[in-house]
Formats: C-alpha cells, structure tokens, sequence
C-alpha cells in the first residue's frame, strides 16, 4: 500500500468561544510513527478527531498525500482510528466486531472472510475470534479494537492513548507490538498519549502541545537534549533548574553566578546581558556524586550538598539533593554492592558545564 503524508497547515479550532488548537503546522511524513504528547486538555484528542472527520477546523487546511480532505466525511478518508475506550460491540463476537465496517461497506462475503481472518491473525487473535469482548483481557480487547481498525485498510492509523487502560507490564509488551504491527503495515500513524516514556520509546518522530499550542517537534532525542522551553524540558523528563545571574558576556558563552552553585562558565550561543537573570537546566545524570572533595573529573563545578531523599530505581538511585536554597535531582548509576548515601548525608558533586542549557 501507498504510504502517505499527514499535513496541518495553520489549523484552528473552536469548541464555541474557547479556542483549543491554536494555529497547529505539522507535517507527518509517510509511514512515520508519530507521538502526539501533551498534558490532558491539551488538544490531543481533538487533533485527532480533527485529522479523523470528526471535528471541523475553522481555519486552515488538512492533507493527507498532499490532497485536502477538510471537506470529506469521516468513511470517506481512508483514516482508521482507535480509541480509549476500545467501543466494542459487547454482543457482537470477535469476528463480527472486526468484521462491522466491511459488512457496513458492502464488502462481498469471501472478501470479508480473507480480510477478517488476516486482521485478526495480524493482532495474533485468531483463535478467539468466536468469544465476546468481555471473555477477553483488556489486553486482548484493545487487540481486537486494533485488528478492527486495520481490516478497512486505511493509509492513516490514528490511536487516542490506546494502551491506558492496561497495567504497566502489559503497555510495555504492547508498545513493542503496535510498533512492530505498524512497521509490517507501513502504515503512517499518529499515536496519542500523556505518557513521556511511552512516546519517546516508540516514535520516530513527536510533537509536545501545551493548551493548544505545538511547542516543539522532533525526534526523541532531540526533544530531550534540545528542548526549546522548561515546559517541554521538563515534559519529557525529569531536569534542574537553577536561578542564575549573568555576570559577564564572553564570545563563546556566559559567566554566571547563582547562590547555590557560585561562579561558573556555560558554554552558549544564547544572547544575554550583564545584570539578566537566566534559568540554567541539567538532567538528573548530569551531575556525578562523589564521596571525597577531589573531583575524578578535571573540568567541572564542584559543590557540596545535603542528601534530603532518595529512591532506588534499580539502574539507579534517583537523590533529591539540597545545594543552597534548591533542591536537585540526581540519579546515581547502580552497581551490585553499592551502598546508597544517607538521608543528611554530604556529598560532593560535580557539573559538567557542556551538560547545561540555558533558557
Ligand atoms: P486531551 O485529549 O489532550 O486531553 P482534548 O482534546 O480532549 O484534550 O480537550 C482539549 C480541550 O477542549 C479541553 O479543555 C476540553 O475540555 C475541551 N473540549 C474537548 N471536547 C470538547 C467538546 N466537545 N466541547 C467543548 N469543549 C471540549
Ligand atoms: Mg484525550
């Protein structure tokens, strides 16, 4: 099947008087996985039902393979969309829920029968094609919401957080499915979810929106190394954020001074003036806890601080830190034997200044 693009030009929309996607451009490339992740009420559904037919925007245009779809019906799209809810028929079988949409189209009997039996062999479910939606798991409920969806063979795949209402092993496993089902079908697909671990595990590419408003598109790493603003930083991790003074502007960066952290050097193309206040940002592992005041690392800022909590990951042990008057996140890569530091405990720690961001 042809893979196909997804195109929002300038889209607005308006339930009433209250103005909830705010002049959204995004281009979704052919068979791209694509996250939409943002808070609730941020406009995700909506944008979704938009793309799907079943909201109008007011303004601006919608294409898909280059062609302007704002004036089609839903059925007449070729986009197939799966939602929170699954919406099964709870009377209907497996079979006939997956089944509907081409008995609906007309579809001749032996075509329904290949078609079916392909989609539910695709979700992995043929063998419970006879048992109604509640003698399945949710796991397998959202499978069979799937399998329906994809039996109309649609260019576009739009799912609506389709992995909340299961438990957290099975979001995992079923993350890794979508994504595989997806790559089999080169379906392009946008994916929907508040949740920052799964977009950024399974998208090529994604986008943050905040009230209505895209704040930054690109791919995971990119997001999370380069995020344009604290709300997209913090969005898609945890990060620090130091109040700081600029104290002197160099070609190559700013020198700096924060009561916390005192003089330090940040390498940065960011334009500032003597006397401004900046927000400085590192994650978590970028700072390293070090027991004795010699630091292991050459270029550094080095400062103490008083251990307030701790949680053990696993991996890692994830320390609130208070330096000053801020409190900081700092992870601790775990090694078999390792002790964790104690609650009031004083450690030393180190700041790479290339691991900072200013905004
Ligand atoms: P999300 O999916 O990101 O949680 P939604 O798109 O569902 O967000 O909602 C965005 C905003 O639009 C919210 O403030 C919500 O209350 C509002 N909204 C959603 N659907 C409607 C509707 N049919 N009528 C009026 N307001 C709506
Ligand atoms: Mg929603």
């Amino acid at each position: 099947m042809k893979k196909v693009s997804v195109q929002c030009e300038n889209i607005k929309l308006s339930y009433g008087p209250t103005e909830v996607l705010k002049d959204i451009s995004l281009e979704i490339k052919p068979g791209e996985f694509f996250a939409l992740l943002g808070p609730s009420g941020s406009g995700k559904s909506s944008l979704l039902r938009l793309i799907a037919g079943f909201n109008q925007h007011q303004a601006g245009r919608l294409l898909v393979d280059g062609k302007d779809i704002s004036s089609k019906a839903p059925w007449e799209r070729n986009i197939g969309m799966v939602f929170q809810s699954y919406a099964l028929w709870p009377h209907l079988s497996v079979w006939d829920n997956v089944a509907f949409g081409l008995v609906e189209r007309k579809t001749p009997k032996e075509i329904i029968r290949s078609k079916v039996s392909a989609a539910l062999d695709q979700v992995g479910l043929l063998e419970f094609a006879q048992r109604k939606p509640n003698q399945l798991s949710g796991g397998q409920q959202q499978r069979v919401a799937l399998a329906r969806t994809i039996v109309i063979e649609p260019q576009v795949l739009l799912l609506d957080e389709p992995l909340s209402n299961l438990d957290k092993t099975l979001r995992v496993q079923m993350r890794q499915e979508l994504l595989s089902m997806q790559r089999r079908l080169g379906l392009t697909t946008i994916f929907v979810t508040h949740d920052q671990e799964e977009a950024m595990t399974t998208a090529d590419r994604m986008a943050v929106l905040e009230q209505g408003v895209l704040q930054q598109v690109g791919t995971p790493t990119e997001l999370y190394d380069n995020p344009i603003n604290p709300f997209v930083a913090s969005f898609v991790g945890s990060m620090n954020f130091i109040d700081s003074k600029v104290k002197g502007v160099r070609q190559d960066g700013l020198e700096l001074f924060s009561d916390s952290l005192g003089d330090f050097f940040v390498a940065t193309s960011t334009h500032r003036q003597v006397g401004d206040h900046v927000q400085v940002s590192f994650r978590p592992q970028a700072i390293e806890i070090c027991q004795s005041s010699r630091s292991n690392l050459d270029e550094g800022i080095i400062f103490s601080g008083i251990v307030s909590s701790s949680e053990f990951l696993g991996q890692c042990t994830r320390y609130s830190i208070k330096v000053g008057n801020v409190e900081l996140v700092v992870d601790h890569p775990h090694k078999i034997g390792l002790k964790p530091f104690s609650k009031n405990a004083q450690v030393m720690l180190t700041l790479k200044p290339s691991e900072m961001k200013i905004f």
